[in-house]
């Protein structure tokens, strides 16, 4: 396929398996990633960093506590995304009995026990219970840097739907008028930056995929009060956009449920924007074609590819 051909063509898995960018491993929504494909993903992590912002930055694993999972409310949000390892506690006859059936291609797993680890399923949901734990902010608040792989479980053939996928989010915890002029921010500098990486997208109110008859209600809530934006870009279809980009305004819910207070000791506003890493390469190389050495030399520059 010549590059022309690869220019604003929706995007299929076999064509990024094909290209090299993707690395089958046979698991729906787990693949391995190409060196090309993470030069573009270190370029875009290079463009999110504004240095100039003070914002702490912070490294956690990809996994969190279970009584920290418990207390965040993601399970009674979005039990259907959740992902909790287990590991084997039997005995040496049930161990036999495991590599049997793993021989025989039959079901095993019974003998595997929940963990204290929960798979993270947001970059920012262990920054909460730590902030909760430093005491109340100080008058500017805080602004935290975080990324991280989260893991939901949603597989799909879907190249922009993973279920384990980087996200780098900034994270604002302060007064309403100090996490809201954070996300306004975020919203202006996100589209200067899709702007200076041509890539057309829209943004629009969003809500989150919340389960269960309740979770209806809770999504037209949030999209009532402009709770979530999205920034949206065509990935494997130029009808339905993907989200590459979440801005998200928690009101007091992160504040109040961890005991997370202002300096006047009122309970925190909390937003975050976040970016889906692999969301946006996969949106630039649709927009660009399969080949990062050979996209516009602008888009190369910003990228330092
Ligand atoms: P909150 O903190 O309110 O839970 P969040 O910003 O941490 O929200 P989302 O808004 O759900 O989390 O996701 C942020 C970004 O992560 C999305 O805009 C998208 O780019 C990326 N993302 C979400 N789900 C997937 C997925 N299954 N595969 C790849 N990327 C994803
Ligand atoms: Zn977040």
């Amino acid at each position: 396929m010549s590059d022309t051909q690869t220019l604003n063509r929706d995007l299929t898995l076999e064509a990024l398996f094909e290209a090299g960018l993707f690395i089958d491993t046979g698991t729906a929504g787990l693949h391995g990633r190409s060196g090309a494909f993470e030069a573009v993903v270190n370029g875009l992590e290079a463009l999110i960093t504004h240095p100039a912002d003070g914002a702490e930055v912070m490294r956690f694993p990809p996994a969190m506590g279970r009584k920290h999972f418990a207390k965040s409310g993601y399970f009674k949000n979005f039990p259907h995304l959740s992902g909790c390892v287990h590991s084997f506690c039997g005995t040496e006859k049930d161990h036999a009995g495991v590599l049997k059936a793993m021989n025989n291609g039959e079901a095993w797993g019974e003998d595997f026990a929940p963990t204290e680890v929960v798979l993270t399923p947001a970059a920012c949901y262990p920054l909460y219970p730590m902030t909760a734990a430093r005491g109340p902010l100080p008058h500017d608040g805080a602004l935290y840097d975080v990324q991280s792989f989260c893991f939901r479980h949603e597989p799909s053939q879907d190249p922009g739907r993973l279920q384990m996928f980087r996200q780098r989010e900034y994270v604002r915890i302060g007064t309403a008028e100090q996490v809201l002029a954070f996300r306004a921010l975020w919203l202006t500098r996100s589209q200067a930056m899709m702007q200076s990486l041509d890539l057309p997208h829209t943004v629009d109110v969003a809500n989150d995929p919340f389960f269960g008859r309740a979770g209806k209600l809770m999504a037209a809530s949030q999209r009532e009060h402009e709770l979530k934006f999205e920034l949206l870009a065509p990935i494997a279809s130029s009808d339905n956009p993907t989200a590459c980009v979440s801005f998200n305004y928690h009101q007091q819910y992160f504040g109040l449920n961890w005991g997370i207070v202002t300096e006047d000791g009122a309970p925190a506003h909390t937003a975050c924007v976040g970016f889906g890493l692999e969301r946006t390469a996969l949106a630039l190389m649709r927009r660009h074609g399969l080949k990062p050495a050979s996209w516009p030399v602008a888009v190369k520059d910003h990228l330092q590819l």
